[in-house]
């Protein structure tokens, strides 16, 4: 990638925003090799991890652009030696949207009645505030206008998106007998530019956004929820998560070939 990195403007947990140096509507993302569960209350360090998520996130996103999903990517992510990403800059929106097709995690926990496992036809949209100190909590679409953290046409263009983005890739990993479980996604605002104001999917789309069930078997689970089950950090479990992560970033590089 040619760009070169400007100021620091955002750090979350696990990645790092900077401006992109003579292109103010650019910035450039790096993932980092943090990983955390349960808020932020659990890290670790997995040495590589940022550049596999950097792979799976690019990856990802240029199979959803070549789909004609509207994302923030414009490229990198791909490099061998660091994993900085090329993205238009937008103003996110506080919200993770997550599409779920098979009932697990949170919504098994919310809803005991409804045994785990089950499929979920047609799959079920649900919004969660993102705010870390009280957890992420639910949110109900009346309350995302009430609260003007979106128009009603937005929140309808928001779960459109998401179901999109869901199909298109519960669509590539069925072609490798993976089950998408459930997905998180973020958006954001495109600012500057003739598209102001466009809705993009933007964030990271990597190995800890999704659940992933190969055979459609949850104990033969690929992504981040290993981590979670962990009962310790020790090196071995770690080493589990990141021959998972490895396996997940070689198996999106085949997406592109639809
Ligand atoms: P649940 O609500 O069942 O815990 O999570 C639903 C889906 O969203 C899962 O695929 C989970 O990995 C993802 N998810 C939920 N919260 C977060 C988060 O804070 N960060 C990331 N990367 N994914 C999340």
């Amino acid at each position: 990638m040619q760009q070169s990195k400007g100021a620091e403007i955002a750090r979350g947990k696990t990645k790092v925003l900077y401006e992109c140096a003579g292109e103010p509507e650019r910035l450039i993302v790096e993932q980092m090799d943090a990983i955390t569960a349960g808020d932020g209350a659990r890290r670790d360090v997995i040495s590589g991890k940022g550049r596999l998520a950097a792979l799976t996130t690019s990856r990802v996103f240029r199979f959803l652009n070549r789909r004609g999903l509207p994302t923030h990517y414009l490229g990198g992510g791909e490099d061998v030696d660091h994993n900085a990403m090329l993205v238009r800059r937008c103003a996110m929106i506080p919200l993770e949207v997550v599409v779920r097709r098979v009932v697990a995690g949170s919504y098994a926990r919310r809803n005991p009645g409804v045994p785990r496992g089950t499929r979920l036809e047609p799959h079920v949209v649900e919004f969660f505030l993102k705010d870390d100190e009280h957890h992420d909590p639910m949110i109900a679409v009346d309350e995302i206008v009430a609260r003007g953290i979106a128009s009603p046409q937005e929140v309808e263009r928001l779960g459109a998106l998401a179901r999109a983005t869901f199909d298109a890739l519960e669509e590539a990993w069925q072609d490798r007998n993976v089950t998408l479980v459930d997905l998180k996604v973020e958006f954001g605002r495109l600012t500057g530019g003739e598209r102001n104001g466009q809705l993009v999917l933007a964030d990271v789309v990597d190995n800890d956004s999704w659940r992933i069930w190969p055979q459609g078997r949850e104990e033969t689970m690929l992504d981040k929820q290993i981590y979670r089950n962990l009962a310790q950090s020790d090196a071995e479990g770690l080493a589990r998560v990141k021959r998972a992560y490895e396996e997940v970033a070689e198996a999106v590089a085949g997406f592109d070939s639809r």
